[in-house]
């Protein structure tokens, strides 16, 4: 999912609130360039997309308590809502690379497609290859 030179920082399962009624269950990945959300299949399959946010784009970072867990709110080109267990570590994360943001851009792009070793192109939404049966 990451470009060769990014570093993971933070990887948790999380939901992602698209709106109010529509949630998402995926896996939120910070680097140090990039926060990503992938959408876990069956989610997906209701249409719901992947999230990337090039980490120089954050232009803020708010937690607030919930039910169980933490739910940080992320604004960049849009606020974008996650709840995690571990929220306060994100939210850490998130505040420190936001004190010390690196000077490139980057390119935050999560693959659509995904290469099988079988040859075929894969959609990213896929655990196995629909063709070769192959885990991805
Ligand atoms: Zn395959």
């Amino acid at each position: 999912m990451q470009l060769s030179n990014e570093t993971t920082l933070f990887m948790q399962k999380a939901i992602y609130y698209v709106s109010k009624p529509m949630a998402a269950r995926g896996m939120l990945e910070l680097t140090d360039r990039c926060l990503y959300f992938q959408v876990f299949p069956f989610d997906a399959s209701f249409g719901i997309k992947n999230v990337s946010i090039d980490v120089v784009a954050i232009t803020g970072v708010t937690i607030e308590k919930g039910d169980l867990h933490p739910k940080i709110s992320v604004l960049a080109d849009r606020k974008y809502e996650f709840v995690l267990s571990k929220g306060q570590q994100l939210y850490d994360r998130l505040k420190e690379l936001q004190r010390n943001p690196l000077q490139q851009g980057a390119d935050c792009e999560i693959p659509d497609m995904l290469d099988c070793p079988c040859g075929r192109k894969v959609e990213n939404v896929f655990h196995f290859c629909p063709w070769c049966g192959k885990r991805l």
